[in-house]
């Protein structure tokens, strides 16, 4: 149970590399005198009992935040704090952090139970207590058959159950957790994924989440840190960066199947914003007229953004837009079109069955589909 703050957290590696210099981009990382930068100015501040997670692709600096916190990496710059006390120069055992790992790091020769009771043995807890946590946490974990057993004698999903109890046994004030489903086929994953939001009911403990797939980050977030590059590029709940994406990136990053991006006008007319795509008008919900007259945006070429889910099927006319179906899977309750329309290669929509009308939408047929002025995101144009 405890507050977390991060204060422009920064993360610098040696540059390793001989050829980049200064201010040229190593995979995607600014380079300065002092070496990569693996994460810049991160800000957060955890509430207690929050479920964050951080997410994004591979390299963008999840795991080294995390470990920072986890005091397993040295932090170059800013200020971490657990319940308004510096921890910067704190060793890992001074934080009351517990970490769970994707390769679940369990004591190969010692049973279950000896290893869920190791962290307690350390901090000398009399025998008795230590038996009735071990017996309550193996409970909630569902493992109490398997307390006997050595790791190996178990199977992927209860290997992880065990890493996880060993984590939580000692009630921790934060728990972190680097991929933790991510050796699990798909099927145990799901149900480890709904394991852990029963779990976190459960304990008094704050979450801090490391993954790079946007499923768990939706499904387990409280709120959800979107990274790349080093740099955070949206934090909030998973409605709203679902709803209102900051940019380009974490619109395609977030939704499933991924967001369709066009190049699109924005026409500005006495206050008016609509825009144009494919030969069709769309006038502007009431809400997005207002963002952009806020920032007095005028006519101007952008990115714009549709989900595959807010496109719907509609009659051929001036009010839609017409494309050849090149791909169509049927994925039982909706099925996944995509489309070549307004000069792309592929536009993606998603229709649950019951809107569909009987229309054709074999491969080759043509169909006519339209979106509504709230469903359209405008971004700057993608340089
Ligand atoms: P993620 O967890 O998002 O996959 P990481 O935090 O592991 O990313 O890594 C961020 C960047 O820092 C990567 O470019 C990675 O290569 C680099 N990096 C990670 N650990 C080290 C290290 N010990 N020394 C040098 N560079 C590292």
């Amino acid at each position: 149970m405890a507050e977390v703050t991060l204060k422009h957290i920064k993360k610098v590696y040696p540059n390793t590399e001989k050829k980049s210099k200064k201010g040229q981009k190593k995979s995607n990382l600014m380079v300065t005198d002092e070496g990569v930068l693996a994460v810049q100015d991160f800000n957060l501040d955890i509430k207690d009992r929050e479920f964050i997670v951080l997410v994004g692709p591979s390299g963008c600096g999840k795991s080294t935040t995390l470990r920072m916190v986890a005091g397993l990496e040295e932090i170059s710059g800013g200020e971490l704090l657990i319940d308004g006390k510096r921890m910067n120069d704190i060793a890992p055992k001074g934080r009351d952090i517990a970490m769970v790992f994707q390769s679940y790091a369990l004591y190969p020769h010692m049973t279950v139970r000896e290893n869920m009771e190791f962290p307690l043995k350390l901090r000398k807890m009399p025998k008795d207590e230590m038996n009735k946590r071990v017996d309550e946490v193996a409970e909630i974990l569902d493992i109490t058959q398997y307390l006997d057993r050595k790791p190996k004698a178990l199977s992927g999903g209860q290997r992880q159950r065990v890493a996880i109890g060993r984590a939580i046994v000692r009630e921790p004030k934060v728990l972190l957790m680097d991929e933790p489903l991510s050796n699990l086929d798909a099927k145990l994953r799901n149900q480890m994924r709904a394991e852990l939001i029963k779990l976190r009911q459960r304990i008094d403990t704050t979450f801090i989440y490391v993954t790079h797939d946007q499923t768990e980050a939706m499904t387990l977030g409280d709120r959800i840190v979107i990274m790349k590059d080093g740099i955070v590029q949206q934090v909030g709940t998973p409605q709203e960066v679902f709803d209102h994406p900051a940019n380009i990136f974490v619109a395609g990053f977030i939704g499933m199947p991924q967001m369709n991006m066009f190049d699109a006008k924005l026409i500005e007319q006495s206050g008016k914003y609509s825009v144009e795509l494919g030969g069709v008008s769309i006038i502007l919900s009431e809400e997005k007229q207002a963002a952009l007259a806020k920032n007095n945006v005028k006519s101007q070429e952008i990115t714009l953004g549709i989900r595959p889910e807010h496109i719907t099927l509609a009659e051929a006319g001036k009010d839609a837009i017409t494309g050849k179906v090149d791909v169509s899977e049927m994925m039982g309750s909706a099925i996944h079109l995509h489309v070549n329309a307004c000069g792309r290669d592929t536009i993606i929509i998603v229709q649950t069955m019951d809107l569909t009308g009987g229309e054709d939408l074999s491969i080759g047929s043509e169909i006519s589909f339209a979106f509504g002025g709230n469903a359209v995101h405008v971004f700057n144009k993608e340089s």
